[in-house]
């Protein structure tokens, strides 16, 4: 039977009905040493790991628990197989080491997650691999398919892009790089847990930061990587060589955030389309930049293939606020934290510098929506505004 989203969350990778004392959650299974029975088991499970089959054989190379969080994310990206990290970040870092090596050629959105780019600047040039920058937003496929060369190996994207939201055409990406040797990525964050499926539309591998909607209460980072036929095995033998595995403990609760991810998400998201509608009546609000709003460049492609939307969104002030009105208005709140990562159960807000990658225009702020009452959200946000028709410049 396949099933709907928000039922497969709740039913997805939980113990038979008879196993485990029937306890609704799986066990946690805590582990360095596995004992064998036996040196033929031994052999045995040495052998079936080295032809790809997972096995409980060492705790670094996984338990029943981790395994449980995989089959999870694979039922809900589609593909091949998962591998897990203890961040977001290290989860990107696998598929830039597994795929790459020095002379191949690597197309990346201007839009990227910005540690990821670092990774692409600070690590893989030094080593020889030639990064090169492509646009995103809705031309992106073309200017994939100009800087495409026979030694391009890897297009990497976040979709929609960080900070800005921008949409680019899938499909399309992967149409251009068809027939080449390129494998095609996506930070799959932001459309995690249902909303976005790369592997579905073309792409050979989608990262997910567990870290944010699908542990969903900013105790945890943990990342994913699952990837179809094409390079899933490459990938999972990589995560054994290079002694990538997660805490039992945490893959529990990141099991447990999955649960009632849905409800989470559409809650939060119901929340901050009241809180957007809000401020776009502001007279200090430029832009708001999130995909669901019709006025959004990205939202055709967004209504094309997407099926839903979180509560991360930016808004862009009127070209008279510089960075010190922004500051000034997210140190006004109180209810909004100011704090790295989204996804938790609380709003958040960060000011971004103009010149950020794929956005020229005015000062940006980047707000998540919790599950607060939006009525207070707003009543906070109000304090920002005032905060900053109080600041000199
Ligand atoms: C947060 C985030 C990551 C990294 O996750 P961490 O667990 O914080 O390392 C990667 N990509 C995107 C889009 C993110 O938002």
């Amino acid at each position: 039977m396949t099933k709907r989203d928000k039922t497969r969350f709740v039913h997805v990778a939980r113990p038979a009905s008879n196993g485990e004392a029937g306890a609704v959650n799986p066990s946690v299974v805590r582990a360095s040493t596995v004992l064998y029975p036996s040196t033929a088991h031994l052999r045995d499970l040495v052998r079936r790991r080295n032809a790809g089959e997972r096995s409980f054989s060492y705790g670094a190379k996984g338990t029943p628990t981790t395994f449980a969080l995989e089959d999870a994310i694979t039922e809900v990206e589609g593909g091949k197989r998962t591998q897990l990290f203890a961040t977001g970040l290290a989860a990107v870092a696998h598929v830039f080491l597994s795929v790459l090596k020095p002379g191949d050629h690597v197309l990346l959105a201007e839009t990227i997650y910005g540690p990821a780019r670092q990774i692409a600047d600070d690590y893989l040039k030094p080593r020889g691999i030639v990064c090169e920058y492509y646009p995103g937003g809705a031309a992106a496929a073309a200017e994939v398919a100009r800087r495409l060369r026979p030694e391009t190996r890897l297009v990497y994207l976040d979709n929609p892009g960080s900070i800005v939201f921008d949409v680019q055409d899938l499909p399309a990406i992967c149409t251009a790089v068809k027939g080449s040797n390129a494998l095609v990525a996506v930070d799959n964050t932001w459309g995690a847990a249902g909303i976005y499926r790369p592997l579905a539309l073309g792409a050979d591998i989608s990262v997910v930061a567990l870290t944010k909607y699908i542990a969903g209460h900013s105790d945890i980072t943990m990342g994913s990587v699952t990837a179809n036929e094409r390079i899933a095995d490459q990938l999972w033998r990589d995560s054994h060589i290079l002694g990538q595995t997660v805490s039992p403990d945490d893959a529990y609760n990141v099991l447990r955030g999955l649960r009632t991810v849905s409800a989470r998400i559409a809650q939060a998201h119901t929340h901050a389309m009241e809180v957007i509608a809000w401020l776009q009546r502001q007279p200090q609000v430029e832009r708001v930049l999130f995909p669901p709003l019709e006025s959004d460049p990205g939202h055709t492609l967004w209504k094309r293939d997407f099926n839903g939307a979180i509560s991360l969104f930016s808004v862009i002030l009127k070209p008279q606020y510089k960075i010190e009105h922004a500051n000034a208005f997210i140190d006004a709140l109180r209810l909004f934290g100011i704090g790295a990562s989204w996804g938790g159960y609380e709003s958040l807000a960060l000011t971004y510098q103009q010149g950020i990658r794929g956005w020229s225009g005015g000062a940006l702020i980047r707000l998540h929506v919790g599950l607060e009452d939006p009525a207070d959200l707003i009543d906070d946000l109000g304090l920002g505004f005032a905060a900053m028709g109080a600041v000199r410049g």
